[in-house]
């Protein structure tokens, strides 16, 4: 009974209505060399930047691969605060934990930037926050899209995860051409 609790939080919110990438063309006459963003990362995430980094280490992803990584910005979204993201109040009816946004310019990525609702990851416990900044990466940095089964780490809809899924999960990334 301890863990129901937990549960059903995680399976209330967590991933139900996962921002799916979203891709927004910018002016065509620059190059992309000077549209690029930079790459900010609020500091609350870098400890589990730092662990996930460590895990896909041991399970033999490709040093170069996990450094796809440090291309992305994760910022730490404030509902109230800007509208720079409407992905989170688009449609009220989906609690959407996070949100992976993708600029594009001649075919080339310019930026990829994941917002996080940061009402919602308070409620998380570290494990899930882990989850689900892992599984927003999968979409930003490897260029991974939702599985159509549940319980896996690219899966919108999550209750429960176990080691099983990190080691598919690592397929996923040894297999992705991003
Ligand atoms: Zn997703």
């Amino acid at each position: 009974m301890k863990k129901m609790i937990p549960f059903f939080v995680f399976t209330l919110l967590c991933f139900v209505g996962c921002g799916k990438s979203s891709n927004e063309s910018v002016n065509q006459n620059k190059n992309s060399s000077d549209v690029k963003d930079e790459i900010v990362v609020d500091s609350e995430f870098l400890i589990y930047l730092k662990n996930l980094k460590e895990k896909l280490l041991k399970l033999n992803i490709n040093p170069s691969q996990i450094e796809k990584i440090n291309n992305v910005s994760l910022i730490l979204h404030k509902n109230d605060s800007s509208n720079e993201v409407n992905s989170f109040s688009r449609d009220s009816s989906k609690d959407i934990l996070g949100v992976c946004k993708k600029n594009t310019l001649n075919n080339e990525v310019t930026s990829r930037k994941i917002f996080i609702d940061r009402s919602k990851w308070e409620l998380l416990d570290e494990e899930k926050r882990l989850n689900l900044i892992a599984h927003e990466l999968g979409h930003c940095a490897w260029n991974l899209k939702h599985l159509d089964t549940n319980n896996q780490i690219m899966s919108p809809h999550v209750t429960d995860l176990s080691e099983n899924e990190w080691a598919y999960f690592a397929q996923q990334i040894k297999e992705s051409n991003s």
